[in-house]
């Protein structure tokens, strides 16, 4: 099945880009959550943030930086949100991994409607630990 974010960085699908260089593209979201809501994404196909390869890390980080400060100021807004769904159970449609960045306004009317748990008590260290078992011995 054809990317179509691959067909975007190939110039076969159409796309309104606002920034390009070797190794990233970002382009405009065409079911945008806010008007400027730009996708920042490596060129080369990978499906999810871990696959990316770390020789692509900075730029993409660099990019989302630079692509942020030009919402910013180009469209005049104070505030914008970075998001990233990885995984079919986290949101993600597109299968190549993608920062989103949205613009937002006090007036969008956007909620995040969130269901925030509560740790019973010993369990938040549970947690802590189980994770950072791993964050130091990453083969
Ligand atoms: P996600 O659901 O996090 O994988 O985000 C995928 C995003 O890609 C969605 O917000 C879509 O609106 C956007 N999208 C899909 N196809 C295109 C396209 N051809 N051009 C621009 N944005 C697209
Ligand atoms: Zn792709």
């Amino acid at each position: 099945m054809k990317c179509i974010f691959c067909e975007i960085v190939n110039r076969n699908s159409p796309a309104e880009i606002i920034f390009e260089d070797e190794k990233i593209i970002a382009f405009l979201d065409n079911k945008p959550f806010n008007f400027g809501h730009s996708l920042v994404i490596p060129k080369i196909h990978c499906e999810d943030f871990l696959s990316v390869p770390e020789d692509h890390l900075m730029n993409l980080i660099s990019a989302v930086q630079a692509v942020s400060k030009a919402v910013l100021k180009g469209l005049n807004v104070s505030g914008f949100n970075i998001i990233s769904n990885n995984g079919k159970t986290a949101g993600q449609s597109v299968f190549h991994f993608h920062f989103h960045i949205i613009p937002r306004f006090k007036s969008d009317k956007h909620k995040y409607r969130l269901n925030l748990k509560s740790y019973a008590p010993g369990e938040m260290k549970r947690f802590a630990e189980s994770i950072k078992n791993f964050v130091n011995n990453q083969e």
